[in-house]
């Protein structure tokens, strides 16, 4: 079978944000607002080039919009993407003129943490706009750190992802973890308290080595990860995990982690097809970190993350037993099903 073309649809809104004196230097690229805001995180990383910081954001953006999509909440996809400035700079400032940036845009983009950001900054973009998410958490409403929620998504996604894989549960089955940082390492734990064997890397010695510590895992070297003897990968570093020759090199027959964008390139879904790795598709796996800072802008509790989070290992059976049922990529059918949610959306508005 050959993979779809990219699926780069022009977004609706991509603003550059650029203020010398504050560092500021990015971009906020609004994909979809068919089924609500764009909402995505802010990005704070070091880019070679403008252009490079645009492509990451328009492609994160985009992917927003199908992982809100299929998670059932009321908010498009965007993304911010800042150029993390290469002398001494001060944060509070930026990310104050951040919120500013946001502020502008009038409610079209709700922003929270993402790679390279904290709730400290997020608390700075509050200072400037009502349009963010992944504060501090107050007295049963959703709010706070994300990372945990992804974590659980995550954990429930691979349980029944194994249970349809291998026809069993976790315990004793070898899990290769890509990355131990805020959602690897709580994913490890969870997986070690269901009896799973962890082989883990990290390019960060502290993390991982405690890890290794508490769980006794296996440490492995960052570029041997993915071809280690395990039954499991979970990609939950960078994405790009998921290459033509990682694949190829691959040893486990299950996918499932929370890296966003894991396939290097769409034709990888289909080489893990072809050499029947079952792949739960990145976006579907890891909502939990959305669905949290989704109901914390909309001021619901608790319980409304729990359950919408505890909907998301069905959703993942569900997409996996139809693709099966097609024989296509379940990446292939997550798109397809998504795209169905936001035209439905967009006849909605229309
Ligand atoms: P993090 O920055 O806390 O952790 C990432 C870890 O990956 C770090 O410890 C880093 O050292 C490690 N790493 C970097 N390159 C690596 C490599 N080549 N091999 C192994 N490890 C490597 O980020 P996080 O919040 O844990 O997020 C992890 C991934 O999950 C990211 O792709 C993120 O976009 C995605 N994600 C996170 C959330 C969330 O709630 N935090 C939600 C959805 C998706």
């Amino acid at each position: 079978m050959v993979a779809r073309p990219t699926r780069l649809t022009p977004p609706v809104e991509c603003i550059r944000l650029f203020d010398a004196e504050a560092g500021l230097d990015g971009f906020i690229a609004v994909h979809s607002t068919a089924l609500g805001p764009g909402a995505g995180g802010c990005r704070f990383w070091t880019y070679a080039d403008a252009d490079l910081a645009l492509a990451d954001a328009l492609r994160l953006a985009e992917g927003m919009s199908y992982k809100n999509a299929l998670a059932g909440l009321p908010f498009g996809g965007a993304k911010a993407v800042l150029r993390k400035p290469a002398g001494g700079f001060d944060r509070a400032a930026l990310f104050q003129a951040f919120g500013r940036a946001v502020e502008a845009l009038g409610g079209l983009y709700v922003t929270a943490e993402d790679v390279g950001t904290s709730v400290a900054d997020m608390q700075e973009v509050a200072g400037t706009t009502r349009h963010v998410a992944g504060l501090p958490r107050a007295d049963g409403r959703a709010g706070g750190d994300p990372s945990p929620w992804t974590a659980k998504g995550v954990f429930e996604a691979m349980q029944a992802a194994a249970h349809f894989a291998f026809g069993r549960e976790l315990h004793g089955l070898t899990v290769a973890v890509q990355g131990t940082g805020n959602v690897g390492a709580d994913l490890c734990s969870r997986l070690a308290e269901a009896g799973a064997k962890l082989v883990i890397a990290d390019p960060n010695p502290a993390r991982r080595d405690r890890l290794a510590h508490i769980h006794g895992a296996t440490v492995v070297d960052v570029d041997d990860i993915a071809a280690v003897d395990a039954d499991i990968f979970a990609p939950c570093a960078l994405g790009g995990a998921l290459t033509a020759e990682t694949v190829r090199a691959m040893k486990a027959k299950l996918v499932c982690g929370a890296a966003n964008n894991q396939l290097a390139s769409p034709e990888v879904a289909d080489l893990l097809l072809a050499r029947g790795v079952v792949y739960a598709p990145d976006y579907v796996v890891n909502a939990g970190g959305i669905i949290n800072v989704s109901a914390e802008y909309l001021g619901e509790d608790e319980r409304e993350v729990g359950a919408r989070v505890c909907a998301i290992a069905p959703r993942v059976v569900a997409l996996l037993d139809r693709a099966a049922r097609e024989g296509r990529s379940p990446a292939v059918v997550a798109d397809e099903m998504a795209e169905e949610v936001i035209a439905a959306g967009q006849r909605a508005a229309a």
